[in-house]
């Protein structure tokens, strides 16, 4: 199955509508699973080779709406990696400070350093998304919501991910698709059960009422920040077993192709070895 290509936003003709939240690209749970297992271990060995060549670093972003699944599928698909590679960053409301500043500087700093993997939880695109739904928190910013500010923001945010492709780090980036029926079901699930209780939120329950501006504003956010560099991705979110597996083969289709290389040694550096090896061997 490839998955890269299946879900790959094509910009031209995009619509959320065409892009089923139930998809289950002509597998079972078992096949599925079967799948991400193998790919699991592949993005471990790959990870490995990028953090050794230290020279590259991968950037993926989650977006979604409320109870989609981002946690649980960073959480699977990154279930087999070293951790010391990888760092995740979770964008919430954002702060004073944050606020006194241009809305691309707290993701630049929380951006992965060479040979690192970094994983925005939620990123950039809040700013043309829960921002857009609620232009009063433009207020906060100091700034108006105009025409063509929607416009300037997507502009702001391609051109800076291809600085960043063209500064070596590849980004990739996740929509991951629910319907508003199992979104229903997994706010219900959160209310009812013990270990889920925590994460219910009646907050969810009132942005629910903006679906359908969360939906257009996603639609066009994601038309318009599609590009080759910095591929969107639709995820079909209503089986987690498929969102989870659909999300660790195109991760993988993108290290694979980026091809990170363990460092060969430097003829310097090779007879460095060779006698430190020799002084240990005459121990
Ligand atoms: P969880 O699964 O734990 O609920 P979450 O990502 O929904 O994870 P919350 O703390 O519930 O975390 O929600 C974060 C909130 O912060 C979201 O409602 C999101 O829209 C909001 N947010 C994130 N970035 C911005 C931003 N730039 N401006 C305004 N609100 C933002
Ligand atoms: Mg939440």
């Amino acid at each position: 199955m490839d998955f890269e290509d299946r879900y790959r936003v094509r910009p031209k003709h995009f619509a959320l509508a065409d892009h089923d939240t139930g998809d289950e690209a002509g597998l079972d749970k078992d096949a599925s699973e079967e799948l991400r297992a193998k790919d699991l271990a592949k993005l471990d060995a790959l990870q490995e080779r990028l953090y050794a060549e230290g020279e590259r670093s991968l950037l993926v972003v989650f977006q979604a709406m409320d109870a989609a699944g981002k946690d649980g599928t960073i959480e699977h698909v990154m279930s087999g990696v070293n951790p010391q590679g990888v760092r995740v960053t979770s964008f919430k409301q954002p702060s004073k400070a944050e606020l006194a500043h241009d809305f691309l500087w707290r993701c630049q700093l929380a951006l992965p350093s060479r040979g690192e993997i970094g994983i925005f939880n939620r990123s950039h695109y809040e700013e043309v998304i829960v921002v857009r739904v609620h232009p009063e928190y433009l207020d906060a910013q100091g700034l108006e919501a105009s025409s063509g500010l929607w416009r300037k923001r997507y502009d702001a945010i391609t051109a800076w991910e291809r600085h960043l492709h063209e500064s070596g780090t590849r980004v990739v980036k996740f929509f991951l698709h629910v319907s508003k029926a199992e979104q229903r079901e997994r706010l219900l699930a959160r209310a009812e059960e013990a270990d889920k209780k925590w994460k219910f939120s009646a907050g969810d329950v009132a942005e629910r009422e903006h679906w359908d501006d969360y939906q257009r504003a996603f639609e066009e956010a994601i038309a318009a920040t599609s590009t080759a560099d910095a591929p969107w991705y639709v995820i079909p979110a209503d089986r987690k077993w498929l969102m989870r597996t659909a999300v660790a083969s195109i991760l993988v289709h993108h290290l694979e192709d980026m091809d990170p290389q363990f460092p060969e040694p430097s003829e310097d550096e090779q007879a460095a070895i060779r006698e430190a090896v020799a002084k240990l061997q005459a121990e």
